[in-house]
């Protein structure tokens, strides 16, 4: 097949078509990219910050971090439920005579409650609740202290409460003169000597720790 010969005027109109395309190419690459929108003062603002608490609301939030499960107690009880708390099933007269022979041999050092707990076999919330009423009772006095990053607190025994074996031996039992004995009276234990012997008599017994 011949080649059909492209005359100048052809080609011209060619290279024109050609150069057309290129200028539109061009233009679109020279074409600037749209401008960003202009956004509102209102969506420039900046989100609020958080309101800066004052020195009260720290120390209240202070004091939640470190509540105690008896300080929770104190808050959830009342006077009479904790002066009146009684484990079922136990003799809490003999409780309390132990949880003292206990802590009067730590003397004025005390002993953490936790171990007390362990060694009475009590619950934290059992031991929390005694050692409220003990103290209530001016049985003890409780140290809030912090033991690895814990507050717990430290009994110390403040008195020994009497007990019906410190009585047992007390002449005012079998005194045949009793109904007629009172501090103002004639017969009085101010005056009594046997009173006075049996209570020398007991101090110089050596303390029992069981
Ligand atoms: S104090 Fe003396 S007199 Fe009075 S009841 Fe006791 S033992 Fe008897």
């Amino acid at each position: 097949m011949v080649k059909k010969k492209i005359t100048p005027i052809e080609q011209a109109a060619k290279i024109k078509a050609e150069l057309d395309v290129l200028k539109e190419k061009a233009k679109i690459l020279n074409a600037k990219p749209p401008k960003p929108k202009k956004t509102t003062k209102k969506a420039e603002e900046k989100p609020p910050k958080p309101r800066k608490l004052t020195k009260k609301e720290l120390e209240e939030i202070k004091r939640e971090e470190e509540k105690t499960l008896e300080e929770e107690l104190e808050e959830q009880l009342t006077v009479n439920e904790i002066e009146n708390f009684q484990i079922e099933k136990v003799d809490m007269e003999r409780l309390t005579a132990r949880v003292c022979d206990i802590l009067a041999e730590k003397e004025s050092d005390g002993m953490f409650q936790s171990e007390l707990w362990k060694k009475l076999k009590l619950s934290s919330r059992d031991g929390s609740r005694l050692a409220l009423k003990l103290e209530r009772m001016g049985t003890i006095t409780r140290e809030k202290i912090l033991e690895k990053g814990r507050w717990t607190y430290k009994l110390i025994l403040k008195k020994t409460p009497i007990s019906t074996q410190s009585i047992e031996n007390a002449p005012c039992l079998v005194c045949p003169v009793e109904q007629r004995c009172s501090l103002e009276g004639e017969i009085s234990p101010r005056s009594c000597q046997l009173i006075e012997d049996w209570v020398i008599a007991e101090m110089k017994k050596p303390l029992k720790i069981k």
